[in-house]
């Protein structure tokens, strides 16, 4: 068996140790004679793996108790419709766009209501985050919105904005776990699990109570009702089972690792590698603003879209897979997700070191 280093913005890499474990456990999961998958999500076993994860990414954010943690379907893409459907009291939200995950949110959300974009780094093809001063918070929004890590173009908010009060609701799909985040700042946080924490299925939702209403937009189905799926801890149907076990088994390598400021260091440190190569490159260049680079996502190009080509079509030969860049954008993109080890982005810098030399 060989494994690649897969940098692939989602699904992606997991933990091998993870992978090791749920394969151990696949046709008897701790003497029940079956599998998770083939579990009923009503099981005393399984209601010990959703509250043990529960309680495991509590302790891993250390999320207040005055929020809920809710373990959903229908991806981070659903979340952009049942974020206004839920919270959209005014009909009024505020939007900073800052790529394509926030500009499909503020366009979903213009379904819903009166959606504003109150800043948006478009005219800049989304290579930096827009200016957080002097925003126009709109005096009656129930909530302002950011994508915090920008997984297409690779940026990150190097800090919050001010909303002036209103909940600040944040899509941390491509950054989830991979640092410290202070909770109480937030009145809603949720992404996709598929890129730092588990596969394809399942979303995370961690919601302030306050928000948790039954006044929602008519409309909203009960199942997309974040007061549903509280009152039923995400069990109000049939949950993604599988996947919360393995996000579940991730938690508890996250802590083991340390936790999440031993991830963020670690992760800082895989980031400078790839970087501090970019910046010394003459062939290769980071596109995003040196100010707002990702930890996660790094987008780089050499200027000639067949290098380029080139570059992604032999990386195969060095064991590096899935580098190519969104096919919105082009280049190449290294998604480096809190299971890709050093040696992974070593790798890769490695050939890139080398393909410079032919080709620089
Ligand atoms: N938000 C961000 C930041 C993403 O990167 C993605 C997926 N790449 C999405 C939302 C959409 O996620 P999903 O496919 O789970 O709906």
């Amino acid at each position: 068996m060989s494994r690649v280093y897969n940098f692939s913005a989602g699904p992606a890499v997991l933990p091998e140790v993870v992978l090791r474990q749920a394969a151990a456990e696949m046709l008897d999961y701790q003497g029940t004679g079956m599998s998770v998958m083939e579990m009923s999500h009503r099981s005393k076993p399984f209601a010990s793996i959703i509250e043990t994860a529960e309680a495991d990414l509590r302790e891993l954010m250390a999320i207040p108790d005055n929020y809920k943690v809710l373990f959903l379907q229908g991806g981070a893409t659903q979340q952009f419709a049942a974020i206004p459907m839920n919270l959209m009291q005014n009909k009024v939200a505020d939007y900073i766009v800052s790529g394509s995950w926030s500009k499909k949110a503020f366009k979903e959300a213009k379904l819903y209501g009166d959606a504003r974009c109150i800043a948006s780094s478009e005219d800049g093809n989304f290579s930096y985050v827009p200016n957080l001063d002097n925003l126009e918070i709109s005096p009656d929004a129930d909530y302002v919105y950011i994508c915090q890590n920008e997984t297409i173009y690779g940026t990150r908010y190097p800090k919050l904005p001010d909303t002036q009060g209103k909940p600040l609701v944040s899509d941390v799909s491509s950054m989830f776990l991979s640092e410290p985040m202070n909770v109480a700042d937030y009145g809603l946080i949720y992404g996709g699990v598929q890129k730092n924490i588990g596969p394809a299925g399942v979303v995370i939702v961690i919601v302030r109570d306050d928000l948790v209403m039954e006044d929602v937009l008519p409309f909203t189905p009960s199942i997309m009702r974040y007061s549903t799926q509280v009152a039923a801890k995400s069990l109000s149907n049939t949950p993604p089972a599988y996947g919360i076990y393995i996000c579940g088994l991730v938690f508890k390598w996250l802590k083991e690792m340390g936790g999440l400021s031993a991830m963020q260091q670690r992760n800082q440190e895989k980031a400078a590698i790839l970087y501090d190569y970019l910046d010394s490159s003459r062939l290769f260049k980071a596109t995003a603003r040196k100010e707002d680079r990702s930890l996660m996502n790094v987008p780089f190009v050499t200027g000639d879209a067949e290098l380029d080509a080139l570059f992604v079509a032999e990386a195969k030969n060095h064991n590096i897979e899935s580098i190519k860049g969104h096919r919105s954008v082009g280049g190449m993109r290294a998604s480096i997700y809190n299971a890709m080890p050093k040696e992974g982005v070593e790798a890769l810098v490695a050939y890139m070191a080398e393909f410079e030399k032919i080709h620089g």
